[in-house]
């Protein structure tokens, strides 16, 4: 299934842009300035932010996003075991 990483999953924008850790490069320096990444800083966090959103500030990362993700698909197959089972219930009387 195809996971959309750079979606913002608080307001559903895709105007993200990802963030780089570690010590930016010269080229990383001017992208960052262009607005097309978003430097992190030296300092690599554990299950730190992946991506920030340039339309509401929130930053995530790829658990974030696979946990809403699977949340979702949870939810739909509750729904479908739900009908089978009204469905069963129905053809017993
Ligand atoms: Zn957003």
């Amino acid at each position: 299934m195809a996971v959309n990483y750079k979606k913002c999953p608080k307001c559903g924008s895709k105007n993200s842009v990802k963030i780089v850790y570690g010590m930016p490069s010269f080229k990383l320096f001017q992208e960052a300035e262009a607005g097309k990444v978003k430097l992190g800083g030296c300092c690599i966090i554990e299950g730190g932010p992946e991506y920030h959103c340039k339309d509401c500030n929130n930053e995530w990362n790829r658990e974030q996003v696979l946990d809403i993700a699977y949340g979702q698909i949870r939810g739909l197959k509750a729904s479908v075991g739900g009908y089978f089972g009204g469905y069963y219930h129905v053809t017993n009387y």
